[in-house]
């Protein structure tokens, strides 16, 4: 499974830029280091070189070089990185020498964090707070992603499981003396059981956070909803004042859902504007309008768009709702929350606040410890076994079977067990050279 190839990928993006980055991580590095630039530089210092094709000798570039031996860098191999004018043909013919050289490679999306895990310089979630990071679009991402690539979630799982690892030792220390008769298993039990519901106790609270880690990785969703010519394409396009959605006169038209993102206040905020709601024969606009009630139904807020002259609809399920009429220039509007004119901007920043207040109660609230579905999954798996336990009292073999089960879906979370198939699925999203 072990692959020992030499890595290597631009890590600054592929545009034209000032400077491009290419890294290098694996047993090739220096030597590949050294056939492009000369002599191996000082550890973990710039050094200015000339580089030159290995094959013949022809100039490349002149720029800085680092040369970070292994163990102690990022993904705990040797590793190197070519600081390069950042032209198209620069690197081309960089890269070009670097697949020539006996051992290299082009890395895939993430293959440098999947090294780090790997190699145990970090954990799944810290690689997971990596990858949130580069995707962080407004403040509260970032804090959240940075607090979680610093350990926090990790740190915290890691926990659990030593204590439920403990209470599990306890258990088959019990079970091995069980026939010397020296330990009593009912006093051994209430024992283990005790620290088992402490244990329970602290992983469902981090649990009853509503959602805000997830939501905040995702963003606050709000759908606009109302009938056709509402204005809901008008009032997006107002809003994220960028042509993001069809403005047409004919009803109907806007059949796919139109996502905007916005940073409001740090929170990251996600409009979706949907098919209008009618009755209708055409199939199409029919899976539309059925698109939109099932977006309506998952959305965290619903802004009901009702135009002049329009009564306001029922919106059924457990979102949010907030009535607002549209095209107050054409009409006063009595009876709805707020009053919008996507064509004079009036009342456009009262929404705007109004939608950053339900943002702020859904994913404000302190710091969540759990941001993605899959944490989620493998702690309410771990409840589940431990709530099994107090039935299991005076057995022994149960109770150790259903703690071993909870420690192993602790163990999950941080990539102790598992790993494989979670890394395959977090590094398909990941940067190439990262
Ligand atoms: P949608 O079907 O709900 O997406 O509605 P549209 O955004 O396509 O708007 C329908 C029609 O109403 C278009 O002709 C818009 O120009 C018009 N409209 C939208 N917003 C306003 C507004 O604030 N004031 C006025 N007077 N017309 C608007």
């Amino acid at each position: 499974m072990h692959d020992s190839s030499t890595l290597f990928a631009p890590a600054s993006g592929f545009g034209r830029a000032a400077i491009a980055v290419i890294r290098i991580s694996g047993p090739a590095a220096a030597g590949v280091l050294v056939a492009l630039a000369g002599t191996l530089p000082t550890p973990r210092r710039l050094s200015l070189r000339t580089l030159r094709d290995p094959a013949d000798g022809m100039m490349l570039d002149k720029g800085m070089v680092a040369w970070m031996p292994g163990p102690d860098t990022v993904t705990g191999e040797d590793m190197a990185e070519l600081h390069l004018h950042g032209g198209v043909a620069v690197r081309a013919g960089v890269i070009r020498a670097l697949t020539a050289f006996p051992g290299c490679r082009a890395a895939e999306a993430g293959a440098f964090t999947r090294r780090a895990v790997l190699n145990g310089r970090m954990d799944l979630t810290e690689a997971e707070g990596v990858a949130d990071l580069i995707e962080a679009d407004t403040e509260a991402q970032r804090l959240q992603a940075l607090r979680q690539l610093d350990g926090a979630l990790g740190r915290q799982v890691a926990a659990w499981r030593e204590e439920a690892i403990d209470c599990l030792a306890a258990t088959e220390a019990a079970l091995d003396f069980a026939d010397e008769g020296d330990i009593d298993d009912a006093v051994l039990d209430r024992a283990v059981l005790a620290r088992a519901a402490r244990l329970r106790t602290a992983i469902s609270a981090a649990l009853a956070d509503g959602r805000r880690g997830e939501r905040l990785r995702e963003g606050f969703q709000v759908v606009l909803a109302g009938p056709p010519n509402a204005g809901k394409s008008t009032l997006l396009n107002a809003i994220s004042r960028r042509d993001a959605a069809i403005v047409s006169p004919v009803p109907g038209t806007t059949r796919d859902a139109i996502e905007v993102r916005l940073d409001l206040g740090g929170l990251p905020v996600m409009l979706v504007d949907t098919a209008g709601l009618r009755e209708t024969s055409d199939p199409v606009e029919a899976e539309g309008i059925a698109r939109t009630r099932r977006r309506m139904a998952e959305a965290d807020l619903v802004l009901m768009l009702v135009p002049p002259g329009a009564a306001s609809e029922e919106v059924s399920g457990t979102s949010r709702v907030l009535c607002v009429r549209t095209k107050a220039d054409l009409d006063a509007a009595p009876g709805a929350d707020l009053a919008v004119s996507a064509l004079t901007g009036q009342g456009l920043l009262l929404l705007l606040d109004a939608i950053t207040a339900e943002a702020e109660v859904a994913l404000g609230g302190g710091d969540a410890l759990v941001t993605r579905e899959r944490h989620r999954d493998a702690l309410e798996r771990c409840v589940a076994h431990l709530d099994r336990l107090p039935a299991a009292t005076g057995m022994p073999e149960l109770v150790a079977e259903d703690l071993r089960l909870a420690v192993r879906a602790l163990g999950e979370v941080g990539g102790q067990v598992g790993i494989e198939e979670v890394l395959d699925r977090l590094f398909s999203g990941f940067c190439i050279g990262k």
